[in-house]
């Protein structure tokens, strides 16, 4: 547990913190945000002594960090930033296995680490643990950084704009692993970001500051449902009702898509069934998406080509860890009412519907 009490700092005469007292629960994701200088960073790095306070105290775990040995505090506490900061002339597995290393961790157990890491997110360990940082995608490095910052296993994470150098697809698939991963983990997170939908979708609690001080301290959802004064509501905007989609993950709400497999038999108890759906996802043999058609029955692959609608998989198609606000705008922007959902490589592991979305919003008390 991370515990600010009066918590004030001032750079001369400026005050960049303004008495802050908040709380954040053991294993939860509390997200700053606000506008650009509100202080959301100077809050971050007051928690692993980057910077020092100039009054009031922080708390981890109930004991004052300043109690508590620099280097001994960051071990514990694992620092993500937006432009990650990989060493150059190392590798990923050595970047990886800097704090293990300092900790004097032997070959093998580091090099384990490193793997189980690298799996964990979503890189396979055999073609990148050897290479550079230069040889990574921008999402690729975030995720090294990721891994880098979990290496020694610390209890509290802190992440400074993690996403923010990267593009916005990519920042999406970002945020829907770091949830995913998150999950799993149950780590105590302090994540810093300006980006509302960003923080919607991450986060347990939202604390949203203005020059210095708390506006407010919510669930997404209290945020979003009932905005304290006039700078929230004019912070969390006019479409927050959309905006609310952005907590919903699609792995959460697909079904079995209606498919058509090339060079599929069917029974004709399977066809009679078919006859009950409007159109069908046509997959290839290794189950890659390849268009979609309204013939009711199987045919062989060759002739369905010439049934089929051809798409662009990556045009129409979205991940499972994409939002539920995404799978909406894939609708809006194809003009379709389903979505097929595919996995890393492509193939159609599921589908969601504009049927589920407002199912969604018609669970939330926020129609406008
Ligand atoms: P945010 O992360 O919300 O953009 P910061 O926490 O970085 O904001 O900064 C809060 C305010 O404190 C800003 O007005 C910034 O200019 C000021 N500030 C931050 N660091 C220093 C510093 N070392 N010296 C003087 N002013 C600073």
């Amino acid at each position: 547990m991370i515990e600010f009490r009066g918590v004030s700092k001032y750079y001369g005469d400026f005050r960049a913190l303004d008495n802050l007292s908040f709380t954040v629960e053991e294993g939860k994701v509390c997200v700053l945000i606000g506008p650009s200088g509100c202080g959301k960073s100077t809050t971050l790095r007051l928690i692993n002594r980057m910077i020092e306070p100039s009054s009031g105290e922080i708390l981890v775990d109930g004991r004052n960090v300043r109690t508590v040995r620099s280097e001994k505090l960051r071990r514990g506490v694992g620092y993500v930033i937006q432009n990650v900061g990989l060493l150059p002339h190392m590798t990923v597995e050595q970047n990886v296995s800097i704090v293990p290393r300092l900790l004097g961790w032997d070959d093998r157990k580091m090099k384990d680490r490193s793997d189980e890491l690298l799996d964990l997110v979503g890189l396979a360990p055999d073609q990148y643990r050897s290479k550079y940082p230069h040889q990574l995608s921008g999402g690729e490095a975030q995720r090294i950084g990721v891994a880098r910052a979990l290496a020694a296993n610390p209890p509290i994470l802190l992440m400074d704009e993690p996403f923010g150098a990267v593009d916005p697809l990519n920042r999406e698939t970002l945020q829907g692993e770091f949830t995913s991963i998150q999950r799993k983990l149950k780590k105590t997170v302090i994540f810093v970001t300006h980006d509302l939908d960003e923080a919607i979708r991450v986060a347990d609690t939202v604390v949203l500051m203005q020059s210095g001080r708390i506006v407010q301290h919510d669930t997404p959802e209290r945020l979003l449902a009932q905005p304290k004064n006039q700078f929230a509501r004019d912070f969390v905007g006019s479409d927050r009702a959309l905006k609310r989609l952005s907590r919903f993950i699609v792995h959460d709400y697909m079904h079995a898509p209606s498919m058509l497999r090339a060079r599929e038999r069917l029974s004709s108890s399977e066809i009679a069934d078919r006859m009950k759906q409007r159109y069908f996802w046509v997959v290839d043999e290794n189950g890659f998406l390849r268009g979609w058609t309204d013939l009711k029955e199987s045919l062989p692959d060759e002739e369905v080509r010439g049934y089929m609608t051809q798409i662009k998989p990556m045009e129409v198609g979205i991940t499972e860890f994409a939002s539920m606000r995404d799978a909406l705008s894939r609708m809006m922007g194809q003009g379709i009412k389903e979505v097929p959902v595919l996995d890393s490589k492509w193939r159609l592991v599921g589908a969601v519907t504009l049927h589920d979305v407002e199912a969604i919003t018609e669970q939330g008390d926020l129609a406008q």
